[in-house]
């Protein structure tokens, strides 16, 4: 049951002054409370800047554009002629050092002589324009006299609107609602607060809510920094109950004695590098426990993930149990395939393919073996969610790239078998910080060092004017025996225009450089795409036309170069996927930008960090920067339970203080029975996190 000390704040906001039924509606729309607006909802809906009557500049100072109050003497009315009352009522204001002309449209004369009589002064709140080279102000906020302006606040929180509602009417609403907060027990930690030199939550949300200072109004503050801190805190004490809870239910213990990785290992004609190792002593630790794992793993392109997956499966496998690694797509299930077969051989691992493909009598048999258990290791695409594909004892299943799948469609796969341990693997840098957020529920590794021996790779930027050079210089590329992708740019919402134009493009490198060229997009045959991927990997083709089907983890080691058409039009990340298809091999790598003029600025810092940079991870935060969070993983559509209060750019960096904080204290207080535990659920109600607190009362 919520603590009866939070009652004020979940009661309507029709508790609240000037609020009835007409107005909630709007408080509805305005807090996107659908069912219902309350006196929280407004709380956390805080300003977004302030006006500041503070200074009362002389109209010579005054920055036309700018919001001032000033404080004039009313000089003249200038009404507009009897029958052209269209045109605007004027009345002429000044001080000693120039001319302030206040404007009205259809307004009452009446009205106006009383508001603004002549020879009075007043005081006049607005934004100024210049309008024939005269400083005016049309439609002033707020004109008030001497005693007037005594009563005004100096400084006056601006908040976001909705139709209907004023900026007074949300006001008075939100003062309402910081007067029904009660006193709240402390529930972080002291010494923090004392260290962070933060005040109490209620005085942080007042602060917020009452800015004294036009720097109050910043997410910078210690206030709404607190306040941000307090919301990463419930969520991830509420990630971490869910946890607890869910391990307790299920798991099994799956690594075994290490045999099979050994041989695996001993055929790889590489030697992990040290994040491989790391990464795999974390999976194979959580393997080893009786409790469920869900562990992302994290590699930037080119890092190195699949072998890592393979020895996951290898050390379950060693307990005579199934794996399963699931791909996004169909070329890159088929590659998987292709590198784990050599290596799975080497230790006996029996390996199968499962894509939309492979049908008829050989799908069947294979099926059958898979629900036998005579398949160690089933390799596919989503094809394995099918219902008919039923294993014998699947302990543990990796999902490839991730974000490219659904939740409900891990889960589909893990209820193929009893307690499933899950390994995600990503190849988009996604941020530290939006692991947290978004992937809180999980343990993660990182593949942070690259294999041994790679070249950095040169990335240019190239204006499109200059395409004939381009091509010049791929054609040397091609004399010289190299390899190299040609993407072609990417047209908004039409596949169909992707494909015209990568067919063009193809049209016209054909007639240039003839039978080493080929082609290869999404809309191909399966086989017809398999084919031209497995011409360009042996050689037999030089340069690859292709469409972003080979952005996903596509990997042939010898090309070297890349061009991509319009890079303007792609994401950053999207950009650095598909440059993570060269600079894989031993020789050095040029990657070309095409882009066409003029770019915008953004568009302009964008290709400038790429080519700057080659760290996917700093690609991303700066993508993040660029862009703002749900775009980069796409999760914007799927409801993923944003912030209130928090706000990713500003606050980002508390989430890992939250967390340790969160693990700390289940470890130390699993029930949440100490003082400080009794304080933290009226934190995880306070933020609707109440759910968690059910499970406790379950455990
Ligand atoms: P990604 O993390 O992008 O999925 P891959 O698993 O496709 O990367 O690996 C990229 C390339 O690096 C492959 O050609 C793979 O054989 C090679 N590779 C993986 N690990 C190492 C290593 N430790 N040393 C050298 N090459 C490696
Ligand atoms: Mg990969």
């Amino acid at each position: 049951m919520r603590p009866s000390l939070l009652n004020p704040l979940f009661a309507s906001v029709q508790t609240l002054p000037g609020v009835g039924p007409k107005l909630e509606k709007l408080y509805r729309r305005l807090l996107g409370r659908d069912d219902g607006a309350r006196a929280l909802d407004l709380l956390f809906h805080l300003p977004t800047g302030l006006i500041d009557r503070r200074a009362r500049p002389k109209l010579a100072d005054v920055v036309a554009g700018t919001v001032v109050t000033v404080d004039v003497l009313v000089e003249e009315h200038r009404p507009p002629p009897p029958n052209r009352s269209r045109l605007p009522y004027r009345i002429v204001t000044s001080d000693e050092t120039g001319t302030l002309t206040l404007t009205f449209f259809s307004a009452r004369p009446e009205y106006l002589e009383k508001l603004l009589p002549v020879g009075q002064r007043r005081y006049v709140s607005g934004t100024t324009a210049l309008y024939d080279g005269h400083l005016q102000m049309v439609h002033p906020d707020r004109i008030v006299d001497e005693e007037g302006f005594a009563k005004l606040p100096l400084l006056e929180p601006v908040y976001p609107l909705t139709e209907g509602l004023s900026e007074n009417n949300v006001r008075r609403a939100a003062e309402g609602a910081l007067a029904k907060l009660p006193v709240l027990p402390e529930w972080q930690d002291q010494d923090w607060i004392v260290r962070e030199r933060f005040p109490p939550f209620a005085d942080a949300l007042r602060l917020v809510h009452r800015p004294l200072d036009p720097i109050d109004t910043s997410p910078d503050t210690k206030s709404w920094q607190r306040l941000a801190y307090d919301e990463f805190l419930a969520g991830q004490l509420a990630l971490g109950l869910v946890r607890a809870n869910t391990r307790k239910v299920t798991g099994r213990r799956s690594a075994g004695d290490g045999s099979l990785r050994a041989k695996v290992i001993k055929a790889l004609p590489y030697q992990l590098t040290g994040s491989q190792t790391k990464a795999l002593e974390d999976i194979v630790a959580d393997l080893a426990k009786p409790e469920r794992m869900t562990r992302l793993l994290q590699g930037d392109v080119g890092s190195g993930k699949t072998v890592v997956a393979l020895l996951a499966c290898a050390a379950v496998i060693e307990t005579t149990k199934q794996t399963a690694l699931m791909a996004p797509t169909e070329i890159l299930a088929r590659q998987h395939h292709k590198t784990i077969a050599a290596f799975a051989e080497a230790a006996g691992i029996r390996i199968a393919l499962l894509t939309g493909r492979e049908r008829g009598k050989e799908r069947a048999v294979m099926l059958e073996k898979l629900a036998d258990g005579e398949i160690d290791l089933l390799i596919g695409t989503h094809a394995l969610f099918q219902d008919e594909v039923a294993f014998k004892d699947l302990a543990l299943a990796v999902v490839d790239e991730q974000h490219r799948f659904g939740v409900h469609q891990r889960l589909a796969l893990a209820r193929k078998g009893e307690a499933v341990d899950m390994l995600v693997m990503t190849a988009t840098p996604i941020p530290r910080t939006l692991v947290l957020t978004y992937f809180g529920d999980m343990d993660f590794s990182e593949l942070r060092e690259k294999p041994a021996g790679r070249k950095p790779i040169d990335t240019r930027t190239v204006d499109l004017e200059r395409f004939e050079e381009v091509v010049t210089g791929v054609g040397r590329a091609l004399a010289d025996g190299r390899r190299a992708y040609w993407v072609c740019p990417l047209v908004e919402e039409s596949e169909t225009v992707d494909l015209a134009n990568a067919e063009e493009r193809f049209a016209s490198l054909k007639k240039r450089f003839g039978k080493a060229v080929d082609l290869v997009h999404g809309k191909m045959k399966g086989a017809d795409k398999d084919a031209a991927m497995a011409r360009f990997a042996s050689g037999e083709t030089q340069l690859l036309v292709a469409t972003t089907v080979i952005e996903v983890g596509v990997d042939v080691p010898e090309a070297s170069v890349m061009v991509i058409e319009h890079a303007e039009r792609f994401g950053l990340a999207q950009l650095h996927q598909l440059r993570g298809r060269i600079g894989r091999g031993s020789a050095s790598s040029t990657c070309l930008l095409l882009y066409k003029s003029p770019l915008g600025e953004t568009a302009k810092a964008r290709l400038a960090v790429l080519r700057d940079s080659e760290d996917g991870f700093r690609i991303a935060e700066e993508d993040l920067k660029l862009r703002g969070e749900g775009d980069v993983l796409g999760t914007r559509q799927s409801g993923m339970p944003g912030f209130r209060l928090a706000r990713l750019e500003f606050h980002g960096k508390l989430l890992q203080a939250a967390r340790d904080d969160a693990a700390l204290i289940l470890a130390r207080d699993p029930q949440l029975k100490s003082e400080r535990g009794e304080a933290l659920r009226v934190l995880l109600y306070l933020f609707e996190r109440d759910e968690a607190v059910r499970l406790i009362r379950a455990g």
